[in-house]
């Protein structure tokens, strides 16, 4: 009688949650992709670096599909320009196909080269529930020789916020006044509600005492900031993975869907806007990041 091959119960069961794990993080990954938490050309590396990594085995097909802004039909031309089989997988492309591959991506979706003259002025900004503030909250802990600016803003304090340490409040008469007065380097309103700012002079005196001066403000006051002092330093803070933006967004639960839909829409279009920056940096955790931050005010110091 011819022997047949059991494969153990438990063996079976590990293989399944493995290849569910791996359908997860494909899927994970394609959102970092069309979300651009990562760049396609950090996903190519890895790919290549090692084969069996979920990088590595995913379809050239599915990888260019998940790319901000390109459909099937783009997609399979780009695949017949390039001489690429469309059954291919990242990490079974060869060193020519790698190469057109890199110089197609490097074309389409430009790579952030750092400038190399830096000011001393430092914009932090990122998308909404990235973890700016608490970024800002550990360097103002930590690296009293930086100069964080307080902003002013119409919005009440919330517990334990402290008037001229966490923010100015003011009321709208104030705010306005401000604004007259020119006093504020940019302003916006944040989220549709209150307004944000930030008071110009501690700024230019903290700058004159040849103090880093960092900012942690929204996109729109980023652009304003970079259109008064162009060489102002735009950092953009990166969470590690789309998923996990989604997470800390609408991890609470305690939104409506309709806020919660409006919230993960404004992401992405904060999120595509990194290209604008200097600088990314990853929050993979509040004190790395906030290292990596202050390492490139030491560095701009110099
Ligand atoms: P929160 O009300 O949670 O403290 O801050 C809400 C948002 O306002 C954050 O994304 C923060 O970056 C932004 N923000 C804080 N201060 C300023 C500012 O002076 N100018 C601008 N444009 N945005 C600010």
């Amino acid at each position: 009688m011819a022997e047949t091959r059991v494969v153990p119960e438990v063996d079976r069961a590990a293989a399944a949650r493995k290849a569910v794990e791996r359908r997860r993080a494909r899927a994970s990954l394609k959102r970092d992709l069309t979300t651009r938490v990562v760049a396609p050309q950090t996903v190519l590396r890895r790919a290549i670096a090692d084969q069996d990594s979920v990088e590595g085995s995913m379809r050239i097909t599915d990888f260019l599909l998940a790319l901000p802004a390109i459909g099937a039909g783009k997609r399979d031309r780009v695949l017949e320009d390039l001489h690429i089989s469309p059954v291919k997988r990242l990490g079974g492309l060869g060193a020519r196909q790698r190469a057109v591959l890199e110089e197609w991506l490097d074309g389409r979706f430009p790579v952030l080269r750092p400038r190399g003259a830096r000011s001393r002025l430092l914009v932090l900004a990122g998308p909404t529930a990235v973890g700016k503030g608490t970024v800002a909250a550990h360097i103002r802990e930590h690296n009293p020789e930086i100069h964080l600016s307080v902003s002013a803003t119409t919005r009440a304090p919330r517990p334990g916020e402290i008037d001229g340490v966490h923010y100015y409040f003011v009321d709208d008469a104030e705010f306005d006044r401000l604004i007259e007065q020119n006093e504020l380097l940019e302003y916006a309103v944040v989220h549709n509600r209150s307004r944000y700012g930030t008071p110009r002079a501690p700024i230019d005196a903290a700058l004159d005492a040849g103090k880093t001066v960092l900012l942690e403000i929204d996109l729109q006051g980023a652009r304003q900031v970079r259109a008064a002092e162009p060489a102002a330093t735009l950092i953009f803070l990166l969470p590690p993975s789309w998923d996990e933006l989604v997470q800390r967004l609408v991890g609470r639960g305690t939104e409506e869907a309709e806020e919660r839909a409006r919230r993960l829409r404004t992401a992405k279009v904060e999120l595509a806007a990194q290209n604008e920056f200097d600088h990314l940096i990853v929050n993979e955790n509040v004190a790395d990041a906030a290292a990596e931050v202050v390492e490139l005010s030491s560095s701009s110091a110099r």
